[in-house]
C-alpha cells in the first residue's frame, strides 16, 4: 500500500489564487476527507493530483514515486465524481471493463471486430470479465451487468463508478463530491458502502466534500480548507473540539458555534460586557465560541433575551439574542425543556473547560484557568 503525498502546491488563475502552498498527506490506506465553503480550491486540488489539471509550483508523490511530471493515466490514481461520468452506451459490465481494458488490450484489441481473430485474446478478455464480476460482486451490482446507465438509479450509477475505479487496484482513490447527486436516505447508506469499500481495498482515499457531516463521519482525518489554503488537519473529534482557527471553529458544526466578544484585562481576567467572567488567558481581545450543546439555562450568566426556538425532535434550539453586544447565540437544550417566552430575559451559562479562545487573528489561545477552578464559571 502506498501514500500520497502532495507539497506546496499552488495554482492561480490569472488574479484568483486557487491554490495557495497546499500541503497535505494522505497514509497508506487512509481516508482523509477535504472539506470547505464552494470555491475553496477542492477541485482544482483533486484535478491537480489525478494529472488533468497543472500547479504552478509544488510536487506529488505516491509512495516513493514522485509523479508531479507524469500524465493522468500512468499515475494510478482512480477518480470518482459526483456526475459519474460513465458511458451512456455501454453496459454496466463495460463500463467496469473500460479501465482494464485501456490497460491490458491493444487499440487493436479493443476493437470489436478485429478482436475476435487474435490470438491470446479470448483468454485476456476473460481475466477481464472475471476481475468485472469480481467488482461488481463486492458491490452487489452483479444482477445489473447487462443494463444501460440510463437504466439504472443514482445510487446504483454511482456504485458502478466505483467498481470502475476499485476494479484496476489503484494506488491512490481520489472521490469529488461522489454522494451529492443522491438523495438524502441514499447519500447516507451510499457513504457506509463508500467506507467499507475503503476498508477492503485499502488504497489511500482523498475524499472532497462540502458537507461537513459527510467529512466528520466518514473519514479517518479531515482537513478543512477555506481561500486556497488548509487550515487544519486533524481527526473528526480533534476538528469539532480542539479546532485552532476559529475559521475551523465556525464551518464545522451545526447549528454554528457560539462567538461571544470579550477582553482579558492587564492581570488575565477575561471580561464579557465589562463583567469578569472567571475565565483566564493572556491580556487583549479574545473570541470566546462555545457550541450550542454547551451553553445552558442558569440562574446568573450572560444576559440575553429569548427570540425563539426551533424543535429539532431529539433537541430544542433556542435563538437568544446577548443583551450587551446584540451578538446572536443559539443554545441546544433537552427536547421536553420548559421553554422561555420570547421576548423574556434569561441568563446562559457554561463550563470553562468548554469555552474555546481566540486571538483577534481568529488564532486558537490557551485558556489559563487552573483545572480546580474550571468547573462552573459564575459569569456575574
Ligand atoms: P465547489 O465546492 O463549488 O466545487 P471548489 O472548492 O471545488 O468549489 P474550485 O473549483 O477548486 O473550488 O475553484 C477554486 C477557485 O478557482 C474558485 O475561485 C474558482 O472560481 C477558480 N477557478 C477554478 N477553475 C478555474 C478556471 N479554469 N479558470 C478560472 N478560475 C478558476
Amino acid at each position: 500500500m502506498q501514500g500520497l503525498s502532495i507539497k506546496s502546491i499552488s495554482r492561480h488563475f490569472g488574479a484568483v489564487r486557487a491554490l495557495d502552498n497546499v500541503s497535505l498527506d494522505v497514509a497508506a490506506g487512509e481516508f482523509v476527507a477535504l472539506v470547505g465553503p464552494s470555491g475553496c480550491g477542492k477541485s482544482t486540488l483533486m484535478r491537480i493530483v489525478a494529472g488533468i489539471e497543472t500547479a504552478d509550483a509544488g510536487s506529488l508523490s505516491i509512495g516513493s514515486r514522485d509523479v508531479t511530471a507524469l500524465r493522468a493515466a500512468e499515475r494510478n490514481v482512480a477518480m470518482v465524481f459526483q456526475n459519474y461520468a460513465l458511458y451512456p452506451h455501454l453496459t454496466v459490465s463495460d463500463n467496469i471493463a473500460v479501465p482494464l481494458a485501456m490497460r491490458r488490450l491493444s487499440a487493436v484489441e479493443r476493437f470489436p471486430l478485429f478482436g475476435r481473430v487474435m490470438p491470446g485474446l479470448a483468454q485476456k478478455r476473460a481475466a477481464i470479465a472475471i476481475d468485472v464480476l469480481k467488482a461488481a460482486q463486492s458491490l452487489g451490482l452483479d444482477a445489473l451487468l447487462d443494463r444501460k446507465p440510463g437504466q439504472l438509479s443514482g445510487g446504483q450509477r454511482q456504485r458502478v463508478a466505483l467498481a470502475r475505479a476499485i476494479v484496476r487496484h489503484p494506488d491512490a482513490f481520489l472521490m469529488d463530491e461522489p454522494l451529492s447527486n443522491l438523495d438524502a436516505a441514499l447519500r447516507v447508506q451510499t457513504r457506509r458502502e463508500i467506507v467499507e469499500i475503503h476498508r477492503r481495498v485499502g488504497a489511500a482515499t482523498l475524499y472532497v466534500t462540502h458537507d461537513q457531516s459527510e467529512a466528520l463521519t466518514m473519514a479517518d482525518r479531515v482537513a478543512v480548507m477555506q481561500a486556497g489554503q488548509i487550515l487544519q488537519v486533524s481527526s473528526p473529534e480533534a476538528i469539532y473540539h480542539d479546532p485552532q482557527d476559529i475559521r475551523v471553529a465556525t464551518f464545522i458544526g451545526s447549528p454554528r458555534i457560539n462567538l461571544i466578544s470579550a477582553e482579558a484585562d492587564a492581570a488575565g481576567h477575561v471580561h464579557i460586557a465589562g463583567r469578569p467572567s472567571g475565565l483566564h488567558a493572556a491580556p487583549g481581545p479574545v473570541t470566546i465560541a462555545i457550541r450550542p450543546e454547551n451553553l445552558r439555562l442558569a440562574s446568573s450568566g450572560i444576559t440575553c433575551v429569548a427570540e425563539g426556538f426551533e424543535f429539532l425532535g431529539d433537541s430544542l434550539l433556542l435563538h437568544a439574542r446577548h443583551m450587551a453586544s446584540d451578538e446572536a447565540l443559539v443554545v441546544r437544550l433537552p427536547p421536553n425543556m420548559p421553554r422561555p417566552h420570547a421576548g423574556e430575559a434569561i441568563q446562559l451559562t457554561f463550563e470553562a473547560e468548554h469555552a474555546l479562545l481566540f486571538d483577534q487573528n481568529g488564532k486558537r489561545v490557551a485558556l489559563r484557568n487552573h483545572p480546580a477552578h474550571s468547573q462552573e464559571l459564575t459569569l456575574a
